[in-house]
């Protein structure tokens, strides 16, 4: 089995695959995913990509710049958003020849929907499972790309920089490390589950995604424990703005004995098609906080309407409501959303859907320049553990899928561009020799489950110092725990470290 490549991309979600397709085909590449391919918040997504495609519309970079600055709060890096606005219809452009089949209105041109914050529609969306269509195919390109080794069930545990580039310590995962493509029709037998291998490589991505998993209540799938963060942090990169973090307004607020952690979202395009947002007392009460934008304003706004709002009322009694419009309209730009609901026994047709805000998504993350370039030399990171300074203090919607591509092609580029002026032989590559713990144990049980409650009360929405003061020495003390104690290095392990790590930094910043 090849150990040595000249980049090893941790990630498979639309950052990872992206920046791995943007590679030449001369630079061989590794990409890692810790559970199967299929699992990440990238093929969660619902609503779409923003972009202006053709700025000759009423539409132009502009708007979609000065948009993105004030649902941001206008602490966004203007020259990163002008990165993400400008150069988003090439990016558009490229997922579409991958095979990306957007929607398209009867004239046959892109149908574009509209979504909170934006003054335009400019959504492109396959339907309401946008993720899905884009990961997929994205997906199917790496996977026929012979210079590209797909690992999934293989998770980055640990990193560091050696002389030539960096040493990753994998740890396979499954039963069986899936490995593709499949070298010589057979799995190699050193990939069973729990085996730790080392990987080298010139030039390291993290693509690792968010951290929804520090919260009680999620929208993110199970591989969101912020890895990448921790792992980057460990090294000494700089972490920027961990706190700004996004709360979703309306995610679907199961109540019955089958919901679970991770909550089903209704997409933004709900609201932006038309839904109402009304209380308890079936009131449309955004007139009493953005009167001027009412559905339609940014997430912060809304959520913070929404908590507020459940103060007054003393009730989480909240609904969307889009009963007004056609039955048939309904189902056809929400099939996925339909029929999600109408397995929980609601026909969004005829009923109102109860929602309650729950964590969606983090802005800030791993510091990166406006070319993926961390404050480490060689180290790249793109998609949502990045801080590129786009989003501001409050993600635009639909920006992050655009982020991931656009940034996962530039660390591409300037790999690219850096490989060809000093072009490394991967043969070459020093290795660093991980210490294996023996003699271990398994880390003690209910850590993570402390780390949750701990964020749920301390940030939720609006932070609450009284408890971000009483949670950080303990989040400290179980982080510190973790580092010093000896401990089994199982998925259990790293996922738990990360969580403290970042409850760590998101805490000590607000403080
Ligand atoms: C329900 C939902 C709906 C959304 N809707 C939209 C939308 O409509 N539009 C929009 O722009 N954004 C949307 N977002 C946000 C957007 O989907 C994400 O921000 C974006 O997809 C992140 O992409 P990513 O590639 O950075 O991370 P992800 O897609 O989450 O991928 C992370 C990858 O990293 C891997 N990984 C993590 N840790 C390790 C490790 N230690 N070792 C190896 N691999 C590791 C995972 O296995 C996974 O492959 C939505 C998010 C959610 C949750």
């Amino acid at each position: 089995m090849n150990t040595k490549y000249h980049v090893i991309i941790a990630g498979a979600g639309v950052a990872g695959l992206y920046a791995a397709l943007c590679l030449p085909k001369d630079i061989t590449v590794l990409l890692l995913s810790k559970q199967s391919l299929e699992v990440c918040n990238s093929s969660l997504a619902q609503g779409g990509i923003a972009a202006v495609y053709n700025p000759a519309d009423d539409d132009n970079y502009n708007l979609h710049y000065h948009d993105s600055l004030r649902a941001g709060g206008f602490k966004n890096n203007p020259e990163t958003l002008w990165k993400l606005v400008s150069e988003a219809p090439l990016d558009i452009e490229r997922v579409i020849n991958f095979g990306v089949d957007f929607d398209k209105d009867s004239c046959g041109n892109y149908h574009r929907t509209l979504e909170g914050g934006h003054c335009r529609r400019r959504i492109f969306h396959y339907k309401d499972s946008s993720g899905n269509e884009v990961t997929s195919r994205l997906r199917e390109q790496v996977l026929s790309r012979d210079n590209i080794t797909v690992m999934s069930e293989a998770e980055l545990c640990n990193l560091k920089c050696t002389h030539t580039g960096f040493s990753a310590d994998v740890l396979f995962v499954g039963e069986k490390g899936d490995v593709t493509p499949v070298q010589n029709g057979t799995v190699p037998a050193n990939l069973q589950g729990g085996h730790h291998e080392t990987f080298d490589c010139a030039y390291f991505i993290l693509a690792t995604g968010g951290i929804g998993r520090v919260y009680e209540r999620t929208t993110n799938a199970s591989i969101a424990t912020g890895d990448g963060i921790c792992i980057a942090y460990e090294l000494g990169a700089k972490i920027k703005n961990l706190s700004y973090i996004q709360f979703h307004p309306t995610a679907f607020n199961d109540k019955s004995e089958t919901g679970t952690r991770e909550c089903f979202l209704i997409s933004e395009s709900v609201r932006g098609e038309g839904a109402y947002l009304i209380n308890r007392d079936g009131r449309r009460f955004m007139a009493d906080y953005d009167p001027e934008r009412m559905e339609l304003a940014p997430r912060d706004v809304v959520s913070h309407a929404i908590i507020s709002e459940a103060k007054k009322l003393s009730s989480d009694e909240f609904y969307l409501d889009i009963t007004h419009k056609p039955a048939d309209f309904i189902r056809e730009h929400f099939p996925a959303i339909n029929k999600f609901l109408l397995s929980k026994g609601i026909d969004m047709t005829t009923d109102k859907i109860p929602i309650y805000p729950c964590h969606h998504y983090l802005m800030g993350g791993i510091n990166v320049d406006v070319t993926g370039q961390t404050s480490v030399n060689r180290l790249y990171a793109c998609g949502e553990c990045a801080h590129t300074g786009v989003h501001g203090q409050n993600r635009l919607a639909s920006n992050s899928l655009l982020e991931a591509l656009v940034f996962g092609r530039s660390c591409a580029e300037q790999i690219t561009k850096r490989l060809r002026e000093k072009p490394v032989n991967p043969e070459k590559l020093t290795t660093y020799r991980f210490l294996r713990r023996f003699d271990a144990k398994p880390i003690p049980v209910g850590l993570r489950t402390k780390i949750r409650e701990i964020m749920q009360k301390a940030c939720f929405v609006f932070p609450d110092m009284g408890e971000v003061k009483r949670g950080l020495p303990e989040v400290t003390r179980i982080k510190e725990e973790l580092e010093n104690g000896n401990y089994i290095v199982d998925a259990n392990y790293v996922e738990a470290k990360s969580l403290a790590t970042v409850a760590y930094l998101i805490l000590r910043e607000i403080i």
